[in-house]
């Protein structure tokens, strides 16, 4: 192999590492506008609940106004390739409080990760089950950031932790999701995605939308 050859070798190598890097650090919490996937979003209109009646409110407190840095539907992180793409990634300063979106039972609790690893797999979550055996997910929670225990029972708007920036996580934010089964993180095989509206905010028919501001009213 010549020097030449070999120089050649080397940067593309090279690139096909940031590359990857960038791919990888895509993950979630991207404020700066994640492309849409239109064809998903396409697939996914006219499947949302009824926002009046929901059963889930924003999962910040009463008078908080947060804004979705990732909506539905968005490449890479929220896509329907890693049954993920009725996630919302709502940007919130570390330590903001979150509450329970609806009823159910603690399943899954983590919290001993550090905040801005960036790492995949360091994130900090509470995953609670409703009655239908459906899924609610708050990811990304801070260091000791959950103020619930494994099979706690919560009331809808109950405080269940403070947000963070922990695991695959570009900047502070919750990523919050509903899968219709155990939704277990990190194996996310065992749920599918599913569209959520919530009946304390603004209108919004097609779930909240990436870039929009939406305030928690009372409920
Ligand atoms: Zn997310």
């Amino acid at each position: 192999m010549n020097m030449h050859f070999r120089s050649t070798l080397r940067a593309e190598l090279a690139s096909l590492i940031l590359i990857l890097v960038i791919v990888t650090l895509q993950g979630c919490g991207g404020g700066g506008g994640a492309a849409a996937d239109v064809s998903c979003a396409d697939t996914a209109a006219g499947t949302y609940p009824a926002q009046a009646t929901s059963a889930y409110v924003l999962p910040y407190s009463v008078g908080e106004t947060y804004m979705v840095g990732q909506g539905n539907c968005t490449n890479s992180s929220h896509s329907a390739t890693v049954n993920q793409q009725f996630a919302y990634d709502m940007l919130m300063p570390v330590g903001t409080a979150i509450v329970a979106s609806r009823a159910g039972m603690v399943v899954a609790v983590e919290e001993r990760y550090s905040d801005g690893t960036g790492i995949p797999g360091e994130e900090n979550y509470v995953v609670i089950r409703h009655s239908d055996g459906t899924t609610s997910r708050y990811i990304h929670l801070t260091t000791l950031g959950a103020s619930v225990t494994l099979q706690e029972v919560v009331v809808q708007g109950q405080i269940i932790g403070m947000s963070g920036h922990s695991g695959n996580s570009t900047e502070p934010h919750l990523h919050f999701d509903v899968g219709d089964g155990p939704c277990t993180p990190h194996v996310d095989t065992d749920c599918r995605s599913l569209p959520v509206n919530f009946r304390n905010t603004s209108p919004h028919v097609n779930g909240l939308l990436q870039g929009q501001s939406y305030t928690a009213e009372a409920f």
